[in-house]
């Protein structure tokens, strides 16, 4: 039978033969031409780079995605919050998606965190890994050291993340690093040790290639290496490294910059109420921290800086009831399993979040006040769940200046 050619068209777009490269016939009548596989490839790409992430058949979550996630565990730092997701959102897909991007390079977003003791530095990074469902480790930069110095090597950072995924390198090879104290490594001009690199700069050089993207040799026991030792060897490149640090008196510096004459060199950084210094550092550019210590090339390994803000007494009466794990929730629950009622008036909780700010250690300090506080009536409930239904903690009682302890009537008032 004659097959007549000119005749045949793309059931898909419709094009004749004439107008495409290539059409591939399927049954009688049915035909695709080439633009038309292109595209199907394309669309498969897209998904199969949003199904098969982290290696399950679970979406890569958009970058609205992980900020509402993040937003039911971190309270406030909400710019940090949207640029973290971004990054992170970015990051991922890249490693993920399988489209050519050979011809434009997608610089890997490590990211640098700054911000005061406990105001959720920690907590940000490792939320983002729980929500990416990637490993997570954290290391403390001021145990490291550049190769042969007494301390430990940058690797061990590496095989706490493989330990974490469990020895499953292809795993571990995209989890996230968060690497605490970065400011503590910073380039100082007394080196006074022959055996620490006081300095840090050594430290820095050390973590360049790392953060960058390499294959390093892990020593699988950790410790110092040696000549005769088998290696993991894990390649870097998809790693996300976090660094955090308080970078104390920083501020000084990008208000210098900024031409800010009340932080001028006369004045102390204490001076600077915390609210100013948190203003500050939203500023901060990268020949801060170049100025601060950190070498040109560990600072463009971190293209993304953001600075988290100093927490509030509001924040911290949000930290204590709204988190998805709060604290306050967490006791209210143990007490309910008990069948008694945990009441905890606004003024109580502000007069814990005042102890917490007089700490000055952020949301850090939260847990052991409230702990401290709850301790009696923990001990005391069980034991006593007939007489007891009901407990109202008193602004008094946080300052100490009434006892928690129960009494035996129906309703705990120590008011
Ligand atoms: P750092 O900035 O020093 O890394 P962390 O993230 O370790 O601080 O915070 C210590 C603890 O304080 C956290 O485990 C968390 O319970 C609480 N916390 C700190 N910041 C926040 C925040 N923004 N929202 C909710 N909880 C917070």
């Amino acid at each position: 039978m004659a097959n007549n050619k000119s005749l045949e068209y793309c059931t898909f777009c419709g094009k004749s033969r004439k107008g495409v490269d290539t059409l591939i016939a399927g049954p009688p009548n049915i035909y695709i031409c080439n633009e038309c596989i292109k595209l199907c490839n394309t669309v498969l790409e897209e998904e199969k780079t949003r199904k098969n992430f982290s290696g399950k058949s679970k979406k890569l979550p958009t970058p609205k995605e992980i900020k509402e996630q993040l937003d039911l565990y971190v309270m406030g730092q909400e710019h940090s919050k949207k640029v973290l997701s971004v990054a992170v959102y970015n990051h991922y897909r890249r490693i993920y998606s399988s489209l050519d991007v050979k011809d434009v390079e997608i610089e890997k977003s490590n990211i640098l965190l700054i911000g005061p003791t406990g105001s959720g530095k920690t907590l940000l990074a490792r939320t983002l890994a729980t929500i990416l469902d990637v490993p997570f480790a954290i290391g403390d930069a001021t145990t490291l050291t550049e190769a042969g110095y007494v301390g430990e090597d940058v690797e061990n950072l590496l095989l706490r993340l493989i330990q974490a995924a469990n020895f499953d390198i292809p795993k571990a090879s995209k989890g996230i690093i968060f690497i605490d104290e970065i400011d503590k490594i910073r380039k100082t001009s007394q080196n006074v040790s022959i055996t620490r690199d006081v300095s840090g700069e050594g430290v820095q050089q050390a973590l360049l290639k790392m953060l960058e993207g390499t294959v390093s040799n892990v020593p699988p026991q950790g410790g110092r290496k040696h000549p005769e030792q088998a290696y993991i060897p894990i390649d870097t490149t998809h790693i996300l490294f976090i660094c955090g640090g308080a970078f104390i008196g920083l501020e000084d510096i990008v208000g210098r910059r900024v031409g800010k004459k009340m932080i001028g060199f006369n004045r102390e950084a204490a001076d600077i109420d915390e609210k100013t210094k948190g203003d500050l550092l939203q500023l901060v550019e990268v020949e801060d921290l170049i100025q601060y210590g950190l070498i040109p090339e560990f600072v463009g390994r971190l293209p993304v800086i953001s600075a988290l803000h100093p927490l509030t007494l509001d924040d911290l009466v949000t930290i204590l009831t709204c988190p998805k794990n709060a604290i306050i929730r967490q006791y209210e629950k143990m007490l309910e399993i008990e069948g008694v009622k945990l009441i905890l008036p606004q003024e109580s909780l502000k007069e814990i979040a005042k102890k917490a700010l007089v700490r000055n250690s952020g949301a850090r300090g939260l847990r052991a006040i409230v702990e401290n506080l709850m301790l009696d009536v923990m001990y005391e409930v069980p034991s006593r769940t007939s007489t007891i239904k009901e407990i109202t903690i008193t602004p008094e009682m946080v300052r100490g200046e009434k006892s928690v302890l129960p009494k035996t009537t129906k309703q705990l008032e120590i008011a």
